[in-house]
């Protein structure tokens, strides 16, 4: 059975690169029925936290893959051990104090074959004697790494190409031990939109810094595996299990990808056009709450109504929680400019007369309130929009928001009028 694997170390969080190699092993393996291990290099015993260890674990799981197996490469040292006694024994090593490395020959030619690349021929000249096991007895990570990969039945290394100039160094371990090589897939870097590889500098780049701004796991992990991968058609949208479905190595790309923050942003707003709206508030009420918006009591229906209202204008979950920020908040923001050129004292008389409509009214819905705006502009022989506009701005700060109708009568009649209340006493204070 063909076994693939993801080996992170636990030395930070899991980042889009980590992710995306994640995702392509995880793929491989349930596309074709392999085994996926997940395996842990923390040999590093003071750079690894176990802080990150957990993140990792549940970025991971956030995103919906899982693992047939789990190792800590932390409880393998015993292995370690023994097969660097092995070539110290056969003379392949050589200790250096504590420390036994690996005594490389020259003029050895190392080919391995590259499933993106083809084949690759590296003289062994440059190689210079591998260090095993260090002098505190921890295994070097070119060491551990093959140990691991031969023991563990590895037929497919699927990692990112800065490991590239280890694989030579790997397959000498491989031929030293007596090990089967497997298949290298290296898969190209991802970069930042400057062309420079992927780092901190570009802004987020952890897993978790894309939950925490609302991304929804399945349109990250359609993202990742547009960066690198294509189907080889137009389409764009794949879920995790049309993903299993259509996934290949043969179509994982051999040039770098540029991650693209805007891109993500459009995946992640079809995802949230798509999802029925009470998960959408399910995973919208904790943010709400954290904000200090809502409690337990809300009212569920108008919440459902009110993201309903914004189902299309808003890409990522935070983003929601600021554009509604308005509706829950009386302390509204008022955008100057919008304030300057709108809420003029010319305007108080139709604001007032507006206000005194929806009090008398006995109805408030949606349509009432277009049906009552419309006959007020009629009244007063203005355009719609010189009501309109002032409306907008006096009741939700600026002048961008959905439909000033639904705006109204989500907001409640409560709020409209004590807004409107407001605005019109600073305006005949003027
Ligand atoms: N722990 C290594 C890393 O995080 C794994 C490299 C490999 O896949 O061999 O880069």
């Amino acid at each position: 059975m063909p076994v693939v694997r993801f080996a992170p170390s636990p030395t930070g969080y899991l980042h889009v690169g980590g992710a995306r190699t994640c995702l392509f092993n995880w793929l491989y393996a349930r596309s074709t029925g392999s085994k996926f291990i997940l395996r842990i290099e923390d040999t590093d015993l003071t750079r690894s936290k176990k802080e990150y260890l957990d993140e990792i674990l549940d970025s991971l799981k956030w995103m919906g893959l899982d693992w047939d197996e789990l190792y800590h490469q932390s409880e393998r040292f015993d292995l370690y051990r023994e097969h660097a006694q092995k070539l110290l024994e056969e003379g392949k090593a050589y200790k250096d104090g504590e420390a036994i490395i690996y005594k490389v020959k020259d003029d050895t030619a190392i080919r391995f074959f590259d499933v993106l690349h083809g084949e690759i021929k590296i003289e062994a000249d440059h190689i210079k004697d591998q260090v095993l096991l260090k002098s505190d007895g921890s295994p070097a990570y070119n060491f551990c790494c093959v140990v691991d990969d031969a023991s563990m039945g590895l037929t497919h290394i699927i990692r990112g190409d800065d490991h590239i100039a280890n694989t030579p160094k790997q397959i000498l371990i491989y031929e030293a031990l007596g090990f089967k090589v497997p298949k290298f897939v290296h898969i190209p870097m991802i970069l930042g939109e400057d062309k420079s590889r992927l780092s901190k500098r570009h802004g987020a780049t952890a897993i978790s810094d894309y939950r925490k701004q609302g991304v929804l796991p399945e349109a990250l992990v359609n993202y990742l595996a547009l960066l690198g991968w294509n189907p080889g058609t137009e389409r764009e949208l794949f879920t995790l299990p049309e993903l299993v479905k259509t996934f290949s190595l043969k179509r994982v790309n051999k040039t770098a990808a540029v991650f693209d923050n805007e891109k993500l942003g459009w995946v992640n707003g079809e995802y949230i056009k798509k999802l029925d709206s009470d998960k959408l508030v399910a995973l919208l009420l904790p943010l709400l709450k954290d904000k200090g918006y809502i409690d337990d009591n809300i009212d569920q229906p108008w919440l459902i109504g009110l993201v309903n209202l914004y189902k299309t204008r808003f890409n990522n979950l935070n983003r929601f929680v600021e554009l509604t920020g308005f509706f829950f908040n009386d302390e509204i923001e008022y955008d100057q400019e919008s304030e300057q050129k709108y809420l003029v004292p010319e305007i108080t008389d139709a604001l007032e007369a507006f206000k005194n409509k929806l009090i008398t009214a006995d109805t408030f819905d949606v349509s009432t309130i277009e049906t009552t705006t419309r006959a007020l502009v009629e009244e007063l022989n203005i355009k719609s929009g010189e009501l309109i506009h002032p409306l907008r701005v006096a009741l939700t700060g600026g002048t961008v928001s959905p439909g000033i109708f639904e705006v109204i009568y989500y907001l409640g009649k409560d709020k409209v009028i004590m807004r409107l209340d407001k605005v019109i006493t600073k305006l005949r204070a003027v």
